[in-house]
């Protein structure tokens, strides 16, 4: 036996912590960040398929990525720090209930070349901060006759980084938050497009907001500090979020009047930007000082509101006989789900079925031990809600730690009070829909229920105690 540079105990290939993060994103960082403060001395590692942190902000390298979020939800209060097995890609987890641990089995690849080697890891707790995506392919669709456009078509989840777009005709596919992120920078500076067209199958909702802070939050930051206009920012999301809840077709007309306003009369067409959803039934996607529009009122780009019959030679041929001309096709059509970052999960070497389990508290699983899970907020920046459940399952480990249980799970109530169950994401998004049947579910009440409300969970998961009625101790 031998002890590696963290102290962690180390035999044949096995190697032995307290704690196991797999994913070295925000949520990795955030875990690791509440348990070293939480539970200081507690031996515990990252692991992490790729070769930097970073999660999705590393991976995605399009022009003019950006965060729709503000800085002060989306940025943590911390700084990160190291931890982290690198190269390390979980494949398989299993807890074992005799032994009362977690044992992963891992491909790691050596320093200098691509070969690998299957490592083991063992640790009583596990955290899974994988994000929600497959990171080797994006969504893309099947498109007739791909093969016959002669340009490159690229997914933005890969993008070349010698992709020379000068003076080309682009056909973006999809109007999400990458399309509208990437086409105002595919229009601008020395390597501008001759053009872009934006072609969606539908419409989405989209706002224009200050890329910088405006006169209150600002006062705030200068009178009262980071925490104030952090507090700011959350309560304009909140109450944006819940108006439209409330007042879906007013705030429908706002948004749609308030593109009209900023392309101009003579560009807009009411099919072009009229969403067939309400608002915040998929994210709203923001322009930063409405650049997207002000590309569109310039006549850089164009929206075109159709469905693709097929890839030809030089471009796109669509249902309403439209040949969109392109050098270039580029497939803003989303994600590719994948939960728990493909690994395979069993307990006592059973396979957990995901999609029949219930999430409790937004952060652990019925009936799997010393598990935790991190998922961020549809409506308000992933990190808020990241923040509150890594600290919770921090907090939850230390009372472990003193209090000597081996393990702790939350649990069904009786047969005979069966709970509703459903979809744990309630956006109406492709990707959401495509994937709802993968996932573990919630019910309709506490805590089984995901609240999208950072004031309810921060109370629910800072101010009342962890040892609760549903989750059960076991020495
Ligand atoms: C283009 C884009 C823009 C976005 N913009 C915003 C925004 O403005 N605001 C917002 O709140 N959210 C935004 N999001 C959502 C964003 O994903 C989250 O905000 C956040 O970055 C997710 O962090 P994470 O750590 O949970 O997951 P990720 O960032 O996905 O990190 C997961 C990590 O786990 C690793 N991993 C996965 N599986 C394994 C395995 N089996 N073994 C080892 N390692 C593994 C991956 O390599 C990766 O490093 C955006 C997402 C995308 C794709």
């Amino acid at each position: 036996m031998a002890t590696d540079t963290n102290g962690a105990t180390t035999g044949k290939n096995v190697v032995e912590y307290d704690v196991l993060i797999v994913g070295g994103g925000f949520s990795g960082v955030s875990a690791a960040y509440h348990l070293q403060s939480t539970c200081p001395g507690i031996k515990f590692r990252i692991l992490e398929s790729r070769k930097n942190m970073g999660g999705t902000w590393d991976l995605f390298d399009y022009p003019g990525l950006r965060s729709d979020s503000d800085m002060y939800t989306f940025g943590f209060s911390f700084r990160p720090w190291g931890h982290v097995q690198f190269q390390c890609q979980v494949q398989n987890a299993d807890w074992d209930s005799q032994q009362g641990n977690w044992t992963l089995t891992t491909l790691q690849k050596q320093n200098n070349d691509d070969s690998t080697t299957t490592v083991t890891y063992r640790a009583r707790y596990l955290f899974s901060c994988t994000g929600y995506y497959d990171y080797e392919e994006g969504h893309t669709p099947e498109f007739p006759n791909r093969d016959a456009f002669q340009g490159p078509i690229i997914h933005p989840q890969h993008w070349p980084k010698d992709l020379d777009y000068k003076d080309k005709k682009i056909v973006v596919i999809g109007s999400g938050a990458t399309a509208v992120t990437l086409i105002p920078s595919l229009t601008e500076g020395a390597n501008a497009a001759s053009h872009v067209t934006m072609l969606q199958r539908s419409p989405t909702y989209m706002a224009n907001r200050p890329s910088r802070m405006t006169i209150v939050p600002r006062s705030l930051l200068y009178w009262f500090g980071q925490d104030a206009a952090r507090w700011f920012y959350i309560l304009l999301g909140m109450f944006m979020y819940y108006i439209c809840q409330a007042f879906p077709r007013a705030l429908s007309e706002f948004f749609i009047d308030g593109v009209e306003h900023q392309i101009g009369s003579d560009k807009f067409k009411e099919d072009d930007w009229t969403p067939r959803y309400k608002p915040w039934d998929q994210r709203l996607c923001a322009c930063p000082d409405g650049d997207f529009f002000k590309t569109i009122k310039s006549g850089k780009a164009s929206v075109v509101t159709d469905h693709i019959v097929e890839f030809t030679e030089k471009g796109v041929q669509t249902e309403k006989n439209n040949v969109l001309p392109a050098d270039i096709i580029i497939t803003a059509t989303g994600l590719q789900i994948r939960f728990f970052g493909g690994i395979k999960i069993t307990l006592d070497q059973m396979p957990l079925d995901m999609p029949s389990r219930f999430i409790y508290k937004g952060f652990m699983m019925n009936e799997v031990p010393n598990f935790f899970v991190a998922g961020g907020y549809n409506n308000a920046s992933w990190t808020l809600k990241i923040d509150l459940t890594m600290k919770a399952a921090s907090d939850l480990i230390k009372i472990m730690e003193t209090k000597l249980y081996r393990y702790c799970q939350p649990e069904l109530p009786k047969p005979g009070n069966e709970m509703e169950a459903v979809p744990s994401i309630d956006l109406t998004s492709g990707y959401i829909q495509r994937s709802k049947n993968l996932i573990p579910r919630q019910s309709t009440l506490y805590p089984w229920r995901l609240y999208q409300n950072y004031l309810y969970d921060r109370y629910s998961l800072q101010f009342k105690s962890l040892e609760d009625d549903t989750l059960k101790f076991y020495k």
